[in-house]
């Protein structure tokens, strides 16, 4: 099965962008939210209590590159998510890293979802 895919530009096995193949079902990931265009999970290496990541499942690169209603459906999912993990209403960060300065390393567009402690600024 390819899983929740439809929306991914890429065919099961023929992408080596790990967060498509999240998307595809081939790589295990903890899914704690999905619409039709966006896919959230846990980050594999979490820096906050709570730390999701939110993707849309159509491959761009950094969020220049995201048309604006798919970027906005990204912040909705990522706002479900504060208020499914209950840090809604103490606060929560919400981060894309871009490019080389920004420290992307994953280059399938993410918001990071970051609460459940107090988080410092700026960053480093
Ligand atoms: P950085 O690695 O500097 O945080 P990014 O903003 O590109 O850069 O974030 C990539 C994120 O993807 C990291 O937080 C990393 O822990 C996470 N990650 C990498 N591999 C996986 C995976 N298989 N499942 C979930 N999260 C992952």
């Amino acid at each position: 099965s390819i899983g929740p895919n439809a929306r991914c530009q890429y065919h099961a096995g023929v992408t080596d962008c790990l967060f498509c193949r999240i998307v595809a079902g081939e790589i295990p990931a903890t899914v704690v939210a999905e619409t039709d265009t966006t896919l959230a999970f846990r980050d594999i290496d979490p820096k906050a209590p709570t730390h999701v990541l939110v993707i849309p499942k159509e491959h761009h690169r950094e969020i220049g590159d995201v048309d604006p209603a798919l970027a906005g459906q990204v912040l909705a999912t990522a706002h479900q998510v504060a208020k499914s993990e209950g840090i809604d209403s103490s606060g929560y960060r919400l981060v894309f890293n871009t490019g080389r300065d920004g420290g992307q390393t994953v280059f399938h567009v993410h918001c990071h979802v970051l609460g459940g402690r107090g988080l410092t600024w700026p960053p480093g």
